[in-house]
């Protein structure tokens, strides 16, 4: 009795293909019990847990980051919060910084704590501070949740020191979005756990949304259960685009590291710009840290305006170029003001508290765009006398 089923045409291409399938067959019985049962065959099961497409990207990640086990997600949000949700239970503690991405401070501040766990929030702007809060509750914590650079302003964070006085069993979660491999190898300095926004970097081309967590093989094969049983999972198409980023991955990441350095050495002798944060600047506050832990610097240039919210959003408007959007590493250059896109809704004393002015701009320079027009634009922008 032969079966209707369609077998796989090719096995020789030079690029794998990309999995769209939701389920996975089994021959008989016996690959029942071998595949599903036993598990001594790799085989799929259902779309939840897995797909070649996704293995594949997994194992690349993997290898870019150094680490024993990556695994994607829908969404860098999916990721970070499915890390979380595996890891923590009622009553453990953890400790974040004060300027984690705006979803990921909300994690902290209105979900976790409903399930019972216990957020102690601390700035990441003084380095020893926050060094000393982890020191005092340290023996205490389940996790310490580090993002670096922090956005807007690309705040460091001493990691090897937290692993240091925290000592080895408490978990470090890093986020470092910002500066994926190579500009940043969170894993070799202490963290247990690398997190990323593949929208961001590691997608690089604007057109998916999807997560990365990367690391330890026990802690990711927790993490695992968790994706398999809420399914927060990128589809094949993702995982097939993601994969093809990778090849342009470290080239991407090179150029925006020229881009960012020419641009922020030209707004820091601007007369009209207050302050540049940029980590490969001497005069940002963790220029001594990105010393330490950063290979470069990236391509999203943080500076402040001499004016009010006002006048420097008619600094935005004049721009040509840059997408008024809040995303980074695209293709094309985008420019956010902070108090107007993603913290609008933040007063005051919510903006103190992450030490933001109401005259940041926030520039992601898109890789297809040369920086010479960029730097041309923002001079005429920064120059027009309104
Ligand atoms: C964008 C971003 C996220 C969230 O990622 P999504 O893919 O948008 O869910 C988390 N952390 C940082 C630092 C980010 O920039």
């Amino acid at each position: 009795m032969t079966k209707r089923r369609t077998p796989d045409r090719y096995t020789n291409s030079i690029e794998p293909p990309v999995y769209q399938s939701a389920s996975y067959y089994y021959d008989d019985l016996d690959h029942v019990e071998v595949a599903l049962h036993k598990r001594n065959l790799p085989a799929g099961r259902y779309g939840r847990y897995s797909n070649p497409t996704w293995l594949d990207v997994e194992d690349r990640l993997s290898r870019l980051s150094g680490s024993e086990r990556s695994l994607i997600f829908s969404s860098g949000m999916a990721a970070i919060f499915t890390t979380f949700v595996a890891l923590l239970k009622a009553g453990d503690e953890i400790a974040v910084p004060a300027e984690s991405y705006r979803r990921t401070r909300d994690v902290f501040s209105l979900i976790l704590p409903k399930y019972g766990v216990k957020v102690h929030e601390f700035s990441i702007r003084h380095t020893e501070l926050f060094v000393d809060a982890m020191a005092r509750l340290a023996s205490g914590l389940r996790l310490v949740h580090l993002e670096m650079p922090s956005s807007p302003h690309m705040m460091l964070v001493d990691v090897a020191a937290v692993r240091h006085v925290v000592g080895p069993d408490v978990v470090i979660t890093m986020d470092s979005s910002f500066a994926p491999p190579p500009n940043f190898y969170a894993l070799r300095h202490g963290a247990d756990l690398a997190m990323f926004s593949a929208t961001k970097y590691l997608g690089g081309h604007g057109d998916i949304v999807a997560g990365v967590v990367s690391g330890r093989a026990d802690l990711v094969e927790q993490i695992q259960w968790y994706r398999d049983a809420t399914g927060p999972v990128a589809d094949g198409n993702t995982a097939a685009l993601l994969r093809r980023s990778l090849y342009t991955h470290d080239l991407r990441i090179a150029r925006a590291n020229l881009q960012g350095l020419r641009v922020a050495e030209y707004l820091s002798g601007h007369a009209k710009v207050k302050r540049v944060f940029y980590t490969g600047l001497r005069d940002h506050p963790h220029f001594a840290l990105g010393e330490r832990y950063l290979h470069g610097h990236g391509g999203v240039v943080t500076f402040e305006l001499r004016g009010s919210e006002r006048e420097c959003a008619a600094f935005v408007d004049r721009l040509r170029i840059p997408y008024m959007a809040s995303n980074f590493g695209a293709p094309q250059t985008l420019v956010e003001q902070s108090t107007i896109l993603t913290y609008f809704m933040y007063d005051d004393a919510a903006l103190e508290s992450i030490g933001v002015d109401r005259s940041t701009v926030r520039l992601a320079l898109g890789y297809t765009d040369d920086v010479d027009d960029v730097i041309e634009d923002l001079r005429q922008a920064l120059d027009a006398d309104p």
